[in-house]
């Protein structure tokens, strides 16, 4: 698909059935790679569910063969540099010096918007199927459930930028500690087999059954009462607050800030000189060594 038409396609679909929200990241041609664009239409799309009285259960799925890739860093849609009308109150980064550039851009459309959506008032289920890389799992992990395909893969290969993971840091309570920081040191993809061991997937099925068994879960979801599923979800949520994923969050998003900031300082770059390509072609590497 040409740049043109990626600018002029829906980069979310949003689709009701029955008491069911399919919400469905659409950029296939990129792996569904989030661009701002992207994160402002899921945050719509679900302000959209969560408004809508019959709309019980809310399901994230991506277009095509991937979940997806992560964020934006490299497709012809990338963004990083346009204002968007923002979802918080947050102000515009794109004028902004320094460090200030991307900070304020991180709070808005990364760690604003995924607390954002993990608190939604509804359950969620993240559909996932390919690759779950980086910014995929900040997706993936902000959603209550998680059902995937045998053939998901999961990866978080962002130390590579010399960078501790992605900005959503959810790693030591999706994963323990000790996996936790395997996954980080090695970046390397962890099948969905092992990450269903560890906890952080809730069924995995054949691809082709993917779709049937999610939709089958949410149906029986969307049969418990509205508010006992919003408290039952807060209760977690704020269990899981009280155990410190909240605060881990906060502060290992100063240090992602502070590896930025290095970044730009020794390499000029705020990625440490890496795009989708290179990320991708070292990573062949380090799996050939
Ligand atoms: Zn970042």
């Amino acid at each position: 698909m040409s740049e043109q038409n990626d600018q002029e396609a829906e980069v979310v679909l949003y689709e009701v059935r029955g008491a069911i929200a399919l919400v469905t990241m659409n950029r296939p041609e990129y792996h569904n790679a989030q661009n701002s664009r992207m994160t402002y239409a899921l945050d719509a799309a679900f302000r959209r569910a969560c408004d809508d009285d019959e709309v019980k259960v809310i399901v994230l799925r991506g277009a095509g063969k991937h979940f997806s890739a992560g964020h934006d860093i490299g497709t012809p849609g990338r963004d990083v540099n346009q204002s968007f009308e923002r979802s918080s109150l947050w102000y515009d980064h794109v004028n902004k010096p320094g460090g200030e550039f991307l900070y304020a851009r991180e709070q808005e459309v990364y760690l604003g918007m995924c607390r954002r959506w993990r608190e939604m008032p509804k359950p969620t289920i993240a559909m996932v199927q390919g690759a779950c890389i980086a910014g995929g799992l900040m997706l993936a992990w902000v959603c209550d459930l998680i059902v995937a395909s045998e053939d998901s893969y999961y990866a978080d290969p962002v130390v590579r930028m010399g960078i501790p993971g992605v900005e959503y840091f959810a790693h030591v309570h999706e994963l323990n500690p000790r996996i936790a920081k395997e996954f980080l040191f090695l970046g390397e993809r962890m099948p969905a087999e092992r990450a269903y061991q560890m906890g952080m997937l809730n069924r995995v099925v054949p691809r082709e059954r993917l779709e049937e068994e999610c939709l089958a879960i949410a149906g029986r979801i969307a049969q418990m009462p509205r508010l006992g599923l919003q408290l039952t979800k807060q209760a977690v949520n704020n269990a899981e607050d009280l155990m410190g994923k909240r605060a881990t969050m906060d502060m290992v998003f100063g240090l992602h800030h502070f590896a930025h900031v290095h970044n730009e300082l020794t390499s000029g770059d705020k990625l440490g000189g890496y795009d989708a390509k290179a990320m991708a072609s070292s990573q062949r590497k380090a799996a050939e060594a």
